[in-house]
């Protein structure tokens, strides 16, 4: 085994799973765009208390999976970004970017770090893609991230998944339930966990999320949140719950759902696919209107947003063959040289076709035609184009359409001019 592995909880991406990325991160950038969503890139640390103040103290991400560190010994704590929504808040409001134009759109795509005990769908640096709605609170703005992100799913053709929703209601709500939650774990103290004991006190919504085996009959008896929301919340719910119905995009109810993260409110959500195993969550989000004020705005900034897991994405379309017609070498002219002697020649025809716009592939190493064949087939490359004596002298070569095994004899000048066009139509 080599000297040095990748940190466990990490791993490469190679070309031929790039590929699949690329075209995932394609549709996203599309369908975002599609929805009026623009691209925001933001820094991979930010100040801890930036999460710890976004994210909650009592949640599990700044309990104890953050990547914190002291980058000099007097400074402030940093923290590899574990999630991005409070990134993009911070973003927004240093920028105050809602004073020129009230709402905004964004999405991103990137890398998150945190330190959770690594298991198949579960790393260490893992990538989301994203779109928060800044500035409106409506069950139509929650609505529309739903919608991109079912749009997403669909459009990759994934299936088996589950979009389960649930409203937390406002702040009042809450604290209602909060209330007769405590009430009714209070005399189960004894038989819940360490983790639950400590939610009891601090946030005892959370130990509706546990998934300890143990607790689930407790947990199953609790009182329901639903139940202690306001008139006003309620239809708001149904609000949100209507425009999924009219597009077509199925849901349950959840009412069990609280998602981890504190500063949820209104709508909740979250995907699940039956492709993935014990971590099945492929996405999720709601509504946050409470984020803005938590992080120091003097005014209200509403918002929604949803985040989905790339890798979980990924394995579950590799599971349904999804990736199967991808193919990144469609439109690959491989040149293929009989004579050693006429590698030059072939070396100058590659870099004239790839000056023309072709997509060249050469052999470098010196290896036969047999290999040099072997070679291009393995890469699945679209055509040959034979160098031998004859072609040398005429300036006339042949190619091969490899998928049709049709050939045609023809100068540089036709090759261009027929592949630069093919070219065109096979990448669209
Ligand atoms: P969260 O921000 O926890 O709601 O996560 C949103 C999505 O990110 C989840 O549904 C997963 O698909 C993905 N995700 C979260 N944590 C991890 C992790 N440690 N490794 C891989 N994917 C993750």
């Amino acid at each position: 085994m080599p000297q040095y592995q990748a940190v466990k909880g990490t791993r490469d991406i190679f070309p031929e799973e790039i590929a699949q990325w690329k075209y995932v991160e394609g549709v996203v950038h599309n369908l975002a765009s599609l929805y009026g969503f623009s691209e925001i890139r933001l820094p991979m640390f930010e100040y801890t208390e930036l999460f710890q103040r976004g994210i909650g103290s009592s949640t599990d991400i700044v309990g104890k999976e953050m990547f914190s560190f002291l980058p000099d010994p007097n400074g402030r704590s940093i923290t590899l970004r574990p999630e991005m929504t409070a990134g993009v808040m911070r973003a927004a409001l240093q920028k105050n970017i809602l004073s020129s134009s009230p709402v905004h759109k964004l999405y991103y795509i990137g890398e998150l770090f945190r330190k959770e005990r690594p298991q198949a769908g579960r790393q260490r640096q893992f990538s989301q893609f994203g779109a928060e709605l800044l500035g409106v609170s409506s069950p139509a703005a929650v609505a529309e991230v739903i919608t991109l992100m079912m749009q997403v799913f669909h459009s990759l053709g994934l299936q088996g998944l589950k979009l389960r929703i649930n409203s937390l209601g406002d702040l009042n709500d809450r604290n209602r339930y909060r209330d007769a939650l405590k009430s009714y774990f209070f005399p189960f103290e004894e038989m819940l966990d360490e983790p639950s004991k400590e939610r009891l006190e601090k946030n005892p919504l959370r130990i509706l999320d546990s998934k300890n085996p143990a607790l689930q009959e407790i947990i199953a008896g609790a009182p329901r949140l639903y139940d202690y929301l306001s008139v006003a919340s309620v239809e708001d719910f149904e609000k949100v719950l209507f425009y999924l119905s009219e597009r077509g995009i199925d849901y349950e109810i959840d009412h069990r759902l609280v998602r981890g993260l504190d500063y949820y409110g209104h709508t909740a959500f979250e995907v699940t696919s039956s492709e993935l195993g014990a971590q099945d969550a492929i996405g999720g989000g709601g509504r946050y209107d409470a984020l803005a004020r938590e992080l120091g705005s003097s005014t209200e900034v509403p918002a929604s947003g949803f985040a989905v897991g790339m890798e979980r994405l990924l394995i579950a379309m590799e599971k349904q063959a999804l990736f199967a017609a991808i193919n990144p070498h469609a439109s690959l002219l491989y040149v293929i040289v009989q004579q050693q002697e006429l590698a030059d020649h072939a070396l100058n025809i590659a870099w004239q076709l790839r000056k023309a716009g072709i997509k060249t592939e050469i052999d470098l190493a010196g290896r036969s035609m047999k290999a040099q064949m072997r070679e291009a087939n393995r890469m699945r490359a679209a055509y040959a184009l034979f160098i031998g004596s004859t072609e040398y002298e005429t300036g006339l070569y042949t190619l091969k359409n490899l998928l049709t095994s049709e050939q045609t004899t023809l100068s540089l000048d036709s090759v261009v001019e027929m592949l630069g066009q093919s070219d065109r139509k096979a990448t669209v």
